[in-house]
């Protein structure tokens, strides 16, 4: 279906032709007309579906309808989203798309100096994009007013939940107008998520689509069983003997996330780690390095991963195995690429397995495993249980609204022997070194 056809004024048509697109994606097709008729809505969808259009049109084209001229600049729409990135992107999609209307966006999450958004929302705004604790702490601050709120979006609702946002969640709503459009956004629909949409939605509709990847046709997975000391060397060797070029490596925790990048600089990889503790611009400018191949190795903590809007990618590492099963198909639905096979691989120690299990039980299938030689593990190492660290099962947040992290354990387990050091080090540094590794599959 066209965007031509689904009812969209003249400006919003011209904006989404500026950008090549011409025709709706799934979750636009179904939520456009639904918004535009003032329904509430209940959508399942994640990054890559196209969804941010999906509720940005019809919002704008609601706001156009009811008070075309704008000259109040109050703030009629209110978008929370759980991390900066996004409030960055979806920011950037209400400019994009609102290009030939007169409203005025401004962008709220914190970490950043109040200031400038103290200045931006006194001089009036239309929109605002924001992250649940930066918006309250202009609450507190009397800097914001939220009585003409006439819709209200919750992006990656499921996010905001994991990240320990819903008491924030419920004083912002507290200060909304009763009457007013809900649309809430989240990839799964957990009990959390249905009790929250019971509290907030109106007779609401409900529309789901597909994940950007259900995991098995496009991606291909693999897991290789490695000893924990021996996963960076492992990793290296994979990316040099592959020539893998733009690489996503997933880690637990914000600290193994540094560690591992300064890691694979000292290999020869240009690398770089992106959490929620780097600045604004550390993170902006790592992606923009990342997207541009002038870092081939970006190591990403899931939070600081997710609503990253990173083109589908060759290659995504899973370093450490996520703690919540689900988080597993996140990562690896950033792989694949148009007609192209993806590929995810997860390097898997014994302290690992149970969480694997419950990948494959998630997914209901086995996924491949794969020992390469020289790095088999060493059978004699005992399981150690994994802290929940840096994951959703740690739901306490940092005032400033970070995921909240965690040490990784610590332990680290007898290398067997150094054998293939040397050798992945140098691979890394050539890019292809030109061998295949020779492997055989697990017993
Ligand atoms: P989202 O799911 O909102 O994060 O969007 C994912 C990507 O798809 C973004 O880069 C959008 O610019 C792009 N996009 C959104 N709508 C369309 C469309 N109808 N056709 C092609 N690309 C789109």
């Amino acid at each position: 279906m066209l965007f031509s056809e689904l009812g969209l004024s003249a400006e919003l048509l011209r904006a989404t032709r500026k950008q090549g697109y011409e025709v709706a994606t799934p979750v636009q097709q179904r939520a456009i007309p639904l918004i535009l008729e003032g329904q509430d809505l209940l959508a399942g969808a994640q990054t890559g579906t196209g969804k941010t259009a999906g509720f940005t049109l019809p919002l704008l084209q609601r706001l156009q309808q009811s008070e075309p001229t704008n000259q109040n600049h109050r703030i009629r729409a209110l978008i929370l989203v759980p991390t900066r990135e996004l409030a960055a992107q979806v920011g950037e999609s209400v400019r994009t798309y609102g290009i030939y209307l007169p409203f005025k966006s401004s962008i709220i999450f914190g970490g950043v100096s109040i200031n400038p958004q103290i200045t931006q929302l006194r001089r009036g705004v239309d929109i605002v994009i924001a992250t649940p604790g930066r918006l309250l702490d202009h609450i507190q601050r009397r800097t914001i007013r939220l009585d003409n709120v006439e819709t209200l979006v919750l992006d990656e609702a499921d996010r905001m939940l994991d990240m320990g946002f819903i008491h924030d969640i419920r004083r912002i709503m507290k200060v909304l107008p009763a009457r007013r459009q809900n649309l809430l956004f989240s990839a799964t629909f957990s009990r959390d998520i249905r009790q929250l949409a019971n509290q907030l939605l109106d007779d609401p509709r409900e529309i789901q689509v597909a994940r950007r990847n259900t995991t098995a046709e496009q991606v291909s997975q693999i897991v290789h069983p490695v000893d924990k000391s021996r996963k960076r060397e492992l990793l290296s060797y994979l990316i040099g003997d592959g020539n893998w070029r733009q690489v996503l490596v997933f880690t637990r925790t914000k600290h193994m996330a540094n560690r591992l990048s300064q890691q694979l600089e000292r290999d020869g990889l240009t690398a770089a780690a992106i959490h929620g503790n780097k600045s604004q611009g550390a993170r902006t400018r790592a992606l923009a390095d990342f997207k541009k191949g002038k870092i081939r190795v970006l190591v990403a903590t899931d939070i600081a991963a997710r609503g990253l809007d990173i083109e589908l990618l060759p290659h995504v590492v899973n370093y450490e195995l996520p703690n919540v099963a689900e988080d597993y198909i996140h990562r690896i639905g950033r792989t694949g690429r148009a007609g192209q096979d993806g590929q995810a691989v997860s390097l898997v120690c014994v302290d690992e397995k149970k969480l694997l299990k419950g990948i494959e039980h998630l997914l209901k299938q086995d996924i491949e495993k794969i020992v390469i030689e020289g790095y088999e593990p060493d059978e004699s190492i005992r399981p150690v249980a994994i802290k929940n660290g840096g994951n959703k099962g740690n739901n306490r947040r940092s005032s400033r609204g970070q995921h909240p992290g965690g040490r990784p354990d610590s332990r680290s387990s007898k290398r067997p022997n150094g054998r293939r050091g040397a050798n992945a080090r140098a691979r890394a540094r050539n890019g292809s070194g030109g061998t295949t590794s020779r492997s055989r599959r697990a017993a």
